[in-house]
């Protein structure tokens, strides 16, 4: 799985970080991140979530 955010419409919430931290960060502008080139399976269910939780859908899955 890959994620990408589009940080035009990211308002930087950290609802993302919150639910897992292991694929998000804030960025220096203290948008989201993705800080993993791929999500492992173990990680897809909690990124997945965190897609699902984002108040303005500003986090895509570019890959299956
Ligand atoms: S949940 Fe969405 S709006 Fe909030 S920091 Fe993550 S990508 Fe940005």
């Amino acid at each position: 799985m890959k994620l990408v955010v589009d940080k035009n419409i990211c308002i930087g919430c950290g609802m993302c970080i919150d639910i897992c931290p292991e694929v998000f960060q804030y960025d220096d502008q203290d948008k989201s991140e993705v800080i993993k080139e791929k999500v492992e399976s173990e990680l897809e269910d909690s990124a997945g979530e965190a897609c699902e939780a984002c108040p303005v859908d500003a986090i895509e899955i570019s890959e299956e």
